[in-house]
């Protein structure tokens, strides 16, 4: 393994608290592998600048980086209205004109008296205790302040409403003229939802890479649809449990994990990993303890929010994830259960033996990103260097699992590969190298083992 580095790929909120060129800088030396803007947050003139201290970082530390726009999604909210402090046991009306002021047609018909309402992100719970109409009565079961345009979710239930959005539209065609490099898309329900986010892409002419977050009851149900018509999953635990009881989230976060790495896609992790950071330099021991396990379950990536986004601390924050991903990785499944496989993914499994048994690295020739990532599957102890030969592929799966994608344009000779991987120092005279490449158009079915 390349020194000092881990295999687990370190993804990173940018925002007011990250918006300096210094920091961005100091995140990227310090490992974190690609940022995410959230388009639920700021304008798109905001999110241009941290685009542009972003790429020119980039090209400062030689490090590809890839930005993500996530797309905020379809979401109820409440109105405007001056904020209050809740008082708990209190009876409050919420109707488009009352105290708390919400316009939402689907909020009113979904919900019931008895429910569990969740503002705010998880931050505040009311219960329903009466209901007339478009006129619903809560009473909250915590204090705590509340504001305008908090989200509003019911506990245990969905709205019907569809992803992508006009605004996702809107900020997906900023993304795309921005040149950003993958979309996350919220509350996704069924893999039609990605195919469409596809499609609006095509015609946009971008070819983004899409993360899908997993936060909705029906996209748990249907995650195998979803897993293959993604290119990430994202277990997002935040919205996880506004739409499920917050003790399924340990559970549900291990199974969409494993689901992924069975079906062969990667799995990013987000969402309060490091919540206590957002104000304090050193992580609590339960953090410590949530990210080692996600590490050690199989995650290809964590991914921090607030704690870099708005926190006070965002170069200790990607310092303190290496540090326990390092940890979590000395003590990860060393080859997880998979199913499903097909030829080429047995030859990958073969060709990640081969690699370990002879100790060797592994140099996949790849036009699509598949092989490498195939091989991430298996979890070798070897490096997995992908050559590829445009950027767009090479960022498309750099947030997989021990993956170090590198672009060798128009070089189709081995030996000139090896040494232009020697130049980089990605390999040294003496290596085993187990080199995969296609002979057939589409597929990888060769491999060669070199002596360096
Ligand atoms: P968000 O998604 O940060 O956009 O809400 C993550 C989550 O819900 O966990
Ligand atoms: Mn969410």
């Amino acid at each position: 393994m390349e020194n000092g580095k881990i295999r687990t790929k370190l993804l990173a909120t940018l925002g007011p608290a990250t918006s300096s060129y210094e920091v961005i800088r100091s995140m990227i030396q310090e490992g974190a592998d690609a940022f995410r803007i959230n388009f639920s947050h700021g304008s798109h003139e905001e999110a241009g600048q941290l685009i542009g201290l972003t790429r020119k970082a980039e090209a400062d530390t030689g490090n590809s980086v890839p930005i993500i726009a996530d797309l905020q999604g379809p979401t109820v909210r409440l109105g405007e209205f001056k904020q209050f402090d809740v008082v708990k046991g209190k009876r409050y009306e919420v109707s488009e004109g009352g105290e708390i002021p919400l316009d939402s047609d689907v909020f009113y018909r979904l919900v019931e008296v008895g429910d569990t309402v969740i503002i705010d992100g998880g931050r505040l719970w009311a219960r329903v205790e009466g209901k007339s109409g478009n006129t619903v009565f809560i009473s909250f079961i915590v204090e705590g302040e509340l504001g305008s345009k908090k989200t509003v979710a019911i506990q245990g239930k969905e709205y019907p409403l569809n992803s992508p959005t006009e605004k996702d539209l809107d900020d997906l065609k900023f993304a795309a003229g921005a040149g950003m490099d993958g979309v996350a898309m919220s509350f996704v329900k069924t893999s039609e939802d990605i195919e469409k986010l596809r499609s609006v892409m095509a015609d946009l002419g971008s070819g983004m890479f899409i993360v899908a977050k997993i936060e909705t009851i029906s996209a748990v149900n249907n995650i195998t649809g979803i897993i293959g018509a993604t290119d990430y999953v994202l277990v997002a635990r935040g919205d996880l449990g506004s739409h499920f009881p917050m003790v399924k989230i340990p559970e549900l976060e291990r199974n969409i994990i494993r689901q992924s790495m069975n079906y062969g896609k990667p799995a990013i992790v987000a969402t309060q990993l490091l919540d206590s950071m957002i104000n304090n330099p050193i992580p609590t021991r339960a953090e410590i303890t949530d990210v080692f396990m996600a590490v050690s379950m199989g995650a290809d990536a964590l991914m921090v929010s607030g704690e870099t986004a708005v926190g006070r601390y965002p170069i200790e924050v990607i310092k303190w994830l290496r540090d326990i991903a390092k940890e979590g990785e000395l003590y990860s499944r060393a080859r997880p259960k998979v199913e499903g496989l097909d030829v080429y993914d047995k030859f990958a499994e073969g060709v990640a033996n081969l690699g370990e048994l002879i100790g060797g690295r592994l140099v996949a020739m790849t036009s699509t990103g598949k092989t490498p990532q195939r091989l991430a599957r298996f979890r070798p102890k070897c490096d997995i260097i992908a050559v590829c030969q445009d950027q767009r592929i090479a960022k498309k799966i750099q947030l997989t699992w021990g993956v170090k994608p590198v672009i060798i344009q128009q070089e189709k000779n081995e030996q000139a590969i090896i040494d232009k991987l020697k130049s980089m120092s990605l390999i040294a005279t003496g290596d085993k190298i187990v080199m995969t490449r296609s002979l057939r158009q589409g597929v990888t079915d060769a491999i060669r083992i070199i002596e360096v």
